[in-house]
């Protein structure tokens, strides 16, 4: 579904991903693990197109076609999603107003009817419940003034309303206390299916406990370093990065 070829990454003169290669597969969950700084949330908005990125070398491919010269609206209508590590307070958009106008608008891009409201307010209604998303948090501005924890939960309330094709979870965990990473790993859980695939970036292995990987990627120092089975999030979490940043510890 997604493969990224020796990708090339610079913000200004400062170059952050140095040839980085990565294929996820339909129905693939892959999880990319790394510490602070190595360029992972980089990593999830090139694939998501934010501006500010040069791309001086690499590709990369969904199913096939080459999506970095599309626009960020065009990439999330081909099913690209991505769940911030930082989500971002939109005071002034009514959250409702918001759901409805992406939900919408993705609907068109696949060629769906648009929803009526009675509908829309159906979907959201059982989604919200599942995620722990309550109704004083939908009548808020988008997310004005929520916890780390009920913004992380909003973004995936988002992603379980798009339905995208490929999903980027960019450290979902972080601010996550015990029952609302539960929550938000069930929430993913239900939306796994043999055509649609997830990068989940993550720092510790616990979310990996919910989320149950197929494949690991070591990322350090810009770079895949090393791919395998989940097993490897157990080790990592063992000895750390260390000797993925051997060279610059030394
Ligand atoms: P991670 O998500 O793995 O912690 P990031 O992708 O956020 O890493 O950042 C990788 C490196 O790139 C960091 O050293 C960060 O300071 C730097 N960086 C990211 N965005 C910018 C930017 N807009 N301007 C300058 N440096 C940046
Ligand atoms: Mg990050």
């Amino acid at each position: 579904m997604l493969e990224i070829k020796n990708l090339h990454v610079s913000v200004g003169d400062r170059k952050i991903l140095k040839g980085l290669t990565l294929t996820v597969k339909d129905g693939e969950v892959a999880a990319i693990m790394g510490p602070n700084g190595t360029g992972k949330s980089t990593l999830s908005y090139v694939i998501s197109g934010r501006e500010g990125y040069e791309i001086t070398e690499g590709e990369v491919l969904l199913d096939g076609e080459n999506i970095l010269e599309l626009e960020p609206h065009e990439r999330a209508a081909k099913g690209i999603f991505l769940a911030f590590q930082y989500p971002v307070e939109i005071p002034g958009v009514a959250t409702m107003t918001f759901l409805k106008a992406a939900m919408n608008a993705q609907r068109r891009s696949r060629g769906e009817e648009e929803l009526a409201t009675p509908e829309f307010m159906k979907a959201v209604k059982e989604a919200s419940a599942k995620l722990g998303v309550s109704q004083e948090m939908l009548r808020r501005p988008l997310n004005s003034g929520f916890s780390g924890g009920e913004k992380k939960r909003m973004d995936i309330l988002q992603m379980a309303l798009l339905q995208p094709k490929f999903g980027i979870l960019d450290e979902t965990d972080s601010g996550l206390d015990i029952d609302a990473l539960r929550v938000v790993s069930e929430g993913v859980n239900s939306l796994r299916n043999p055509k649609r695939s997830f990068l989940v970036i993550t720092h510790y292995q616990r979310l990996l406990d919910y989320i149950k990987p197929d494949t690991v990627h070591v990322m350090a120092k810009g770079v895949i370093q090393r791919s395998g089975g989940p097993a490897l999030a157990l080790e990592l979490e063992e000895h750390g990065y260390r000797e993925y940043l051997a060279e610059e510890a030394a």
